[in-house]
């Protein structure tokens, strides 16, 4: 088998291999060991991407192949629990990883992806031109600078980019597809047969939802949070909308602490006026290139836009929701020594 099916299983050629294979939905699910091992890689591919990264292994032939396989079965299985927040971190883990490899990959086959996705191009000597209308829907989720249509070099309507760049476009263009075209129909057989993967993943996701990542840190439970930063998240979950203010203070909060764009983003999804585009713009902007363009407002300030509600006694010993979220987060961990 090409061992690039494997690698990239959304393109359209692996789908026909997989297609074109004697190997049935139905007959994975028969119980075979090869099936066995398929589900078995599936489910992993899902709970690690809940985890934040999937881990590729590949050997030759038969493992091959149970990754590829591996790719719809996750697929099915996503789809089977229809969450919007693991639809988004499934194709964000799914696009990462190819990213990964398509940093070894030559600028010829990286042209072929190109085309796969629609973004046109020509190569040009070790770079790439991308017509500004190709580039642009891709680049504009950057937050670096750099990928700033003022800040790049147009060519009568081309963008020039590098191999790297252009591998970071094509990732993007490997979310977007992969999140697109999900959840797929899945008919109520196939759900009922593989309903122990799907409660196994629905553990590790409910797990993940009660807490937030912190950078490179670890986890921290939500307790920690403040009583106003715990008060606005409560706000939004019960279909409040925040006023300007409220929401500046949370999100500076969350990314303060090292919460992910995507994962802040996420946190507004429940809000009635929720429209992702301008809400990760707003986010964007408050976030920064590198996360901390804004400290989040002192308890002072919080007071004045009517913020601070409902003070615990630690809130007498500090001056600033990141200390109050520091102190507890000390204390948890003496706790737990
Ligand atoms: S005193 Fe500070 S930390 Fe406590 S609720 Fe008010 S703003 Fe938040």
């Amino acid at each position: 088998m090409e061992l690039k099916f494997a690698h990239y299983p959304f393109t359209s050629d692996a789908s026909k291999y997989v297609e074109r294979s004697n190997k049935s939905l139905d007959s994975l699910l028969a119980g075979g060991e090869f099936g066995k091992a398929v589900i078995d890689r599936g489910k992993e591919r899902v709970i690690q991407s809940i985890e934040g990264e999937i881990r590729k292994s590949f050997g030759d032939g038969v493992l091959a192949e149970i990754e590829l396989f591996s790719y719809p079965l996750a697929r099915i299985l996503i789809s089977c629990i229809d969450d919007h927040y693991l639809i988004r971190k499934y194709a964000l883990a799914e696009a990462e990883a190819a990213h990964a490899q398509m940093k070894q990959e030559t600028l010829r086959f990286l042209g072929e992806l190109g085309e796969e996705f629609g973004i046109e191009h020509v190569v040009h000597g070790r770079d790439f031109k991308i017509h500004f209308t190709h580039y642009l829907p891709f680049a504009s989720r950057m937050r670096d600078p750099k990928w700033k249509l003022v800040n790049r070099r147009l060519d009568d309507g081309y963008v020039v980019v590098n191999k790297g760049e252009f591998a970071r476009l094509l990732q993007e263009a490997v979310r977007n597809n992969i999140q697109d075209a999900l959840p797929l129909d899945v008919p109520e057989g196939i759900s009922k047969a593989l309903s122990p993967q799907v409660m196994e993943i629905k553990q590790h996701l409910e797990k993940l939802k009660s807490e937030f990542k912190i950078g490179e840190s670890g986890r921290v439970d939500s307790n920690c949070f403040p009583p106003c930063i715990r008060h606005l998240l409560m706000a939004i979950q019960t279909g409040q909308n925040l006023a300007h203010s409220a929401r500046f203070a949370l999100t500076s909060f969350l990314a303060n602490i090292g919460m992910g764009e995507d994962d802040i983003v996420e946190t507004y999804r429940a809000s009635p006026d929720f429209d992702e585009e301008r809400t990760r713009y707003q986010v964007q902007h408050i976030v920064g290139s590198s996360g901390t363009a804004y400290t989040a407002p002192s308890c002072a300030t919080m007071a004045t836009y009517g913020n601070c509600v409902g003070k615990e006694p630690m809130c007498s010993r500090v001056s600033h929701p990141l200390n109050f979220y520091r102190k507890r987060m000390n204390m948890d961990k003496k706790k737990e020594k």
